[in-house]
């Protein structure tokens, strides 16, 4: 899975390392480094970090509505009594 990073809009608020430490890491105190390869194994934790990047700056291919709720929520809202 292909991803990019606008290095531009990054702010270093390291949400993406937080949630998807085998893609991204921060180096130092404001540089991102991460993997433009993600494995398809990644994907949940992939769309987790472009949903809660704060600047939008991740975008990913194949993760289309990823900002919206994550793939498994909609379990729970399905058994509404
Ligand atoms: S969450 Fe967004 S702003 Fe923060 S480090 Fe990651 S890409 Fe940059």
């Amino acid at each position: 899975m292909r991803l990019v990073v606008d290095l531009n809009k990054c702010q270093g608020y390291a949400q993406c390392a937080f949630l998807a430490p085998d893609v991204f890491a921060m180096h130092g105190d404001e540089s991102l480094i991460y993997n433009p390869r993600a494995d398809e194994e990644q994907r949940e934790r992939l769309a987790r970090a472009v949903a809660a990047c704060p600047v939008q700056a991740i975008t990913a291919d194949g993760l289309d509505g990823a900002r919206g709720p994550v793939a498994g929520s909609a379990r729970e809202a399905s058994d509404g009594r």
